[in-house]
Parts: C-alpha cells; structure tokens; sequence
C-alpha cells in the first residue's frame, strides 16, 4: 500500500530530479519555446518540498493537493496550471484515504491527466506533457517500471510530431525534430513515482 510517505517521497525525488535535469528542460524549451521550462519547475518544486515541510500534510489527497497548490501558485506560464491540476485533480480523487493501492492511484491520475486535458484543450500527438502522461497511466496498472517506460517512450516520441498546443505551435512545422520539454518533465515525473516505490 501507498502511504503518506510514498507520497512525500515522490515530490522529493521529483523536485531533486527536477534540480538535476533544469538545465536539459530549458535547453529543450529554447528551440521551441521560451527557454524557461527548467527555470520554471525548478522554482515550482522548490516550493513544493518547502510546503511539504512546512504543514505536514498526513493523507496522499492532502499532500498532493497542497503540492499542485504550489505549482499553480509558483511556476506561472503554460505548464504551472497544468500541473498544478494534475496533482489537485490526482489529489481530490484519492479523497482522505490514509492508503491507496497502485490501481487507485492509476485511477486518480487518469483523472488527473484527463482534467489537464480539458483545461488545455491538448491529446494524445499534440506534442505536449499528455503525451507522456496518457501511455504512463495506461501502463500504471501494470507496474510502476512500466509506467516510467511509457513516459519515457512517450516524450521521445514527441520528436517527430508538429506541436498543435502551447507556444510550440506558434512555430508550425518548425516544431518537428525537437523533443517537447514538458513531455519530458512528465516522464520525470512519473520516473518519481517508480524511484519512491524502489526506496
Ligand atoms: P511556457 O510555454 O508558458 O513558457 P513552460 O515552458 O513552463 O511554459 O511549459 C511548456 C510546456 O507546457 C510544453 O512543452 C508543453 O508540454 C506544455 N503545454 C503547453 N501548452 C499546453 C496545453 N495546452 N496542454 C498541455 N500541455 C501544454
Ligand atoms: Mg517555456
Ligand atoms: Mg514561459
């Protein structure tokens, strides 16, 4: 079962990941964007673990919620509301239980990322985050390796895709042969999910 700390863990190892791979994000934002995803996330994360710390969060919900709160409050740009959904959505849906089972957390994601989908409008081969998130939940069911496989699987094959949502799109078919930067931080992301279950 995953408890409270599972769930802490996941947003430490995120935010350290995020911290060793901000300078690859913003590389990967600059053909296509604004150069800032890295930068972003990294102050994103930053604050998150400093809330975690702070308010002691003692449910999954809870400290999901209160880290999506973070996000929206502190990334700004496209990708802090988006995440920021993501983990509330994620969060609400795991109402107040003290556990969850891996299966309730695929079912929450899926809510999760479905909610993203509404408020950006993007799917699957848009070139975007969702393009990691959805195979990722599809494959959480499975196991939390194959979940990170999918992510990862997912962002590269954003490569080749035209980007049709978010500043990318501006560019057209300049977007193609540039791997999209949140795509990547999502499979970070769920990447935080199988290294807390290792721990
Ligand atoms: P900004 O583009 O405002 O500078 P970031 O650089 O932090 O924001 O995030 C860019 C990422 O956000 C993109 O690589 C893409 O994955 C994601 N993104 C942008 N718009 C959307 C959208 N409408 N739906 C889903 N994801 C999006
Ligand atoms: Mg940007
Ligand atoms: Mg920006």
């Amino acid at each position: 079962m995953l408890d409270a700390d599972f769930f802490r863990r996941w947003m430490t190892v995120t935010a350290a990941s995020v911290d060793r791979e901000a300078e690859r994000l913003t590389a990967l934002d600059s053909p296509i964007g604004d150069a800032d995803h890295g930068s972003n996330l990294q102050r994103g994360f930053t604050a998150v673990t400093a809330a975690l710390e702070k308010e002691a969060p003692d449910t999954p919900g809870a400290i999901l919620i209160l880290a999506g709160r973070q996000l929206i409050s502190t990334v700004g740009g496209a990708s802090g509301p988006l995440y920021g959904t993501l983990l509330r959505r994620t969060g609400k849906a795991l109402g107040d239980a003290a556990e969850v089972d891996r299966a309730q957390l695929a079912d929450a994601l899926r809510a999760g990322v479905d909610a993203v989908m509404t408020l950006g409008g993007a799917a699957p081969g848009d070139k975007t985050m969702i393009d990691a998130l959805v195979p990722a939940v599809d494959a959480l069911g499975e196991s939390f390796g194959a979940a990170r496989n999918a992510a990862e699987h997912g962002a590269l094959a954003t490569i080749p895709l035209q980007a049709r949502k978010g500043r990318a799109s501006y560019l057209g078919e300049r977007s193609i042969g540039h791997q999209d930067p949140g795509a990547t931080s999502s499979a970070l992301l769920i990447a935080g999910l199988a290294e807390a279950a290792d721990e």
